[in-house]
């Protein structure tokens, strides 16, 4: 009874009132044993982060870090360093217990336990003006791209893109300054980093040029490896920050300090010349936008069906393994082909032939899950990803397109049918292996008669 009185007594100490969490007995000892946790950031990441002039961190993620340190009691001390490099070795040598935002990557994780990410923000290609949209890196044979030093989308780009050759720059304002200055072709950066650095620096030859699907910041707080129960206290901290605040620290961050000089006149004569800059650049802005989002579109998208294409239903096939496999969740694909499709061409022609292709990515689409992706993979296969989902619900899913296929007519009242393959990604799997199971789970619907799921 004392104990627990002691426990409450604790709590209400380390916890301001509207945030009375729920720790652990071990977790109340561990706070009140070591209040103080050293923290690494990166000293230049504007808007994320920053070490200002006196010395403090300020941005994004020391907001959102300062919201923690009130909810959970801990106390941040920061230890200052030159760049992000630095804070990587130091975290990694002992020298800090915390870093305050970073990607989670496979090589971090040798060092570091991962927090629940506490900011999501996407990674978009940055070019000059002149550059097309990027809808496969792959295709760009002798490009360049340029990162600072040490991020995750430089390791994982090296990974995915053998062919872009890769520069490595001391800031994150060398990496756009080097694409604005054609010393570079391209670079990849936060959507945040680049609306503040684009805006900030005056770098309108800049635009965002594509984006890959997988390619997230989930930004963590990284602990060391040695400390599981400090990761525990802060992932209760994380979890009480709401979207709304995290949208105001967003604001106050995401916005151009104007400075106002004494002399009115010429303040005035600036103002008209910015507003007419302006608005001609936030119409060229508008009108390329609407060009890039047409091009992603089209670039994306297989034209008869409205479905993904093979690109993209690869490119998000890969990312999807990837992620399956980095956080230990289920994953499974069904494969399906249209039965006899072949008849339908030869009797009714192709034209009905393509109505009835268009028919039934119409009808998958009524059929998925908002979290399923789907894509022509070919001819008349189709490939559906399903994250988060395991072999009996991707069985029940594919029952499912199987019956809304089967609804289907063609114009001579044939009914139109599809053989389906399911597969579950396990744990000896390689991405070619998990497809190949399915393609051959399709076979074995084919063979038993089709019009049917099989499973392997
Ligand atoms: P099975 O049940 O064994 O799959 O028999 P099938 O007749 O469907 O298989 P097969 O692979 O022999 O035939 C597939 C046909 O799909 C051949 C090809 O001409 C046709 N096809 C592929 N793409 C298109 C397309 O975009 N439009 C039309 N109309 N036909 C297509
Ligand atoms: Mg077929
Ligand atoms: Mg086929």
């Amino acid at each position: 009874m004392f104990k627990r009185f002691l426990l409450l007594i604790l709590l209400l100490s380390v916890c301001s009132p509207a945030f009375a969490l729920e720790f652990t007995s071990a977790e109340v000892e561990y706070i009140k044993n070591n209040p103080e946790v050293r923290l690494c950031v990166d000293p230049d990441w504007v808007p994320f982060e920053r070490i200002n002039e006196e010395g403090k961190h300020e941005g994004i993620a020391a907001d959102l870090l300062a919201l923690i340190s009130s909810r959970t009691g801990i106390k941040f001390v920061l230890v200052p360093t030159k760049d992000w490099d630095e804070s990587l070795a130091l975290s990694k040598s002992g020298g800090c217990d915390a870093l305050s935002f970073l990607n989670s990557t496979p090589q971090r994780e040798e060092w570091l336990i991962f927090t629940e990410p506490h900011f999501t923000d996407s990674n978009v290609f940055i070019t000059r003006e002149e550059h097309s949209f990027i809808a496969d890196p792959a295709d760009l044979p002798d490009e360049t791209i340029v990162f600072p030093k040490g991020t995750a989308m430089e390791e994982l780009i090296r990974r995915d893109y053998p062919n872009l050759k890769i520069i490595i720059t001391d800031s994150e304002i060398g990496a756009f300054n080097m694409v604005s200055d054609r010393k570079a072709d391209m670079t990849m950066r936060s959507l945040i980093v680049a609306a503040y650095t684009i805006k900030k620096q005056g770098l309108f030859n800049l635009k965002i040029s594509g984006r890959l699907p997988g390619y997230k910041n989930y930004l963590r707080m990284g602990v060391a490896k040695d400390k599981p129960l400090l990761a525990g206290i802060l992932n209760k901290g994380i979890a009480t920050i709401s979207n709304t605040e995290r949208e105001e620290i967003i604001n106050r961050h995401v916005s151009i300090n104007v400075h106002t000089p004494a002399n009115y006149k010429l303040l005035l004569k600036i103002f008209a010349v910015a507003a007419v800059l302006f608005l001609i650049f936030i119409r060229s802005n508008l009108k390329l936008r609407e060009l890039n989002k047409r091009l992603e579109k089209v670039s994306q998208t297989d034209m008869l069906t409205g479905l993904y294409n093979r690109t993209m239903i690869d490119s998000g096939y890969y990312s999807e393994f990837e992620r399956s496999r980095r956080y230990r969740r289920p994953f499974s694909v069904i494969m399906f082909d249209v039965d006899h499709f072949k008849q339908v061409n030869d009797k009714l022609g192709h034209l009905e032939g393509d109505r009835v292709l268009t028919e039934i990515a119409a009808a998958l689409r009524r059929t998925l899950r908002s979290s399923d992706i789907a894509g022509r993979w070919g001819g008349e296969e189709f490939l559906v990803l399903c994250p988060e989902t395991a072999a009996e619900d991707a069985v029940r899913l594919g029952e499912r397109i199987k019956s809304s296929v089967a609804c289907l007519e063609t114009k001579d009242s044939r009914q139109i049918t599809v053989s389906l393959g399911v597969a579950q990604a396990e744990e000896q799997d390689t991405p070619d292996s998990l497809l190949f199971r399915a393609d051959k789970a399709l076979y074995q619907a084919k063979n038993t008669g089709r019009n049917k799921v099989c499973r392997i």
